[in-house]
């Protein structure tokens, strides 16, 4: 049988979508996760309060780039506003993936970037990790938010709600999600005991080329702003 490629998508999808929910990221009705539909302005994203042990691929929205629905059994996520901010601004991202993963949340709400603690944090991610002033959620002010944040990275909190992460590739971005929650255990963990120790400048620098090969999706424009 014949696979058509946007089923293929949806497919895929369904598995991140699950994959988010097993590793604890996520938790029935919040969050969501979706993937670019490559050479159309169009993306898939889970629909609103999604239900990941039970979600199946009719579940999925299709969606354009303005904001449409093009073909849907559900309302799409309530938090399309955010994913489309980011596909818009950058190209190469693939899979968007918004959660309200525990750690990261805590340190949302105390407004606590997490700084460079671990080498892979600057490999996966492009550095620290930092919170995105509040915006209203489902609106336009929270992906303006989110990609200031953002800046060259591939990972932000958003102040009092969670987090956005944003790959080249949905198996990146699964990836990334699930980093961003250890580094926020680790880093509130260390914050309990003691006076977190910060890679230096210097250091981090060393790891930033294989940011830029590897994981990197920022558009080439932003490039002058590294420094
Ligand atoms: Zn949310």
């Amino acid at each position: 049988m014949v696979i058509s490629k946007e089923d293929q998508l949806r497919s895929e999808l369904v598995e991140g979508a699950k994959a988010i929910f097993a590793k604890g990221l996520v938790e029935a009705g919040e969050g969501n996760i979706s993937v670019r539909n490559v050479k159309k302005d169009e993306f898939f994203i889970t629909p609103s309060f999604n239900q990941y042990e039970s979600l199946k691929i009719e579940d999925i929205v299709h969606m354009s780039l303005d904001g449409t629905t093009i073909s849907a059994k559900k309302l799409p996520s309530t938090e399309i506003k955010l994913h489309i901010a980011i596909y818009k601004s950058r190209p190469k991202v693939q899979c968007v993936i918004h959660t309200h993963s525990t750690f990261a949340t805590i340190l949302s709400i105390v407004r606590k970037n997490i700084p460079i603690i671990m080498e892979e944090q600057v490999v996966f991610l492009g550095g620290s990790v930092d919170v995105a002033p509040f915006g209203k959620a489902h609106t336009d002010e929270i992906g303006e938010t989110a990609l200031q944040a953002l800046d060259i990275k591939n990972a932000a909190l958003l102040a009092n709600h969670g987090v956005i992460i944003c790959g080249k590739s949905l198996g990146h971005a699964v990836k990334f999600a699930e980093l961003v929650e250890k580094l926020a255990k680790m880093y509130w963990g260390a914050l309990q005991i003691g006076e977190p120790k910060i890679i230096s400048k210097e250091h981090a620098e060393r790891f930033q080329k294989h940011f830029e090969s590897l994981f990197a999706n920022y558009p080439r424009s932003m490039r002058k702003k590294k420094s």
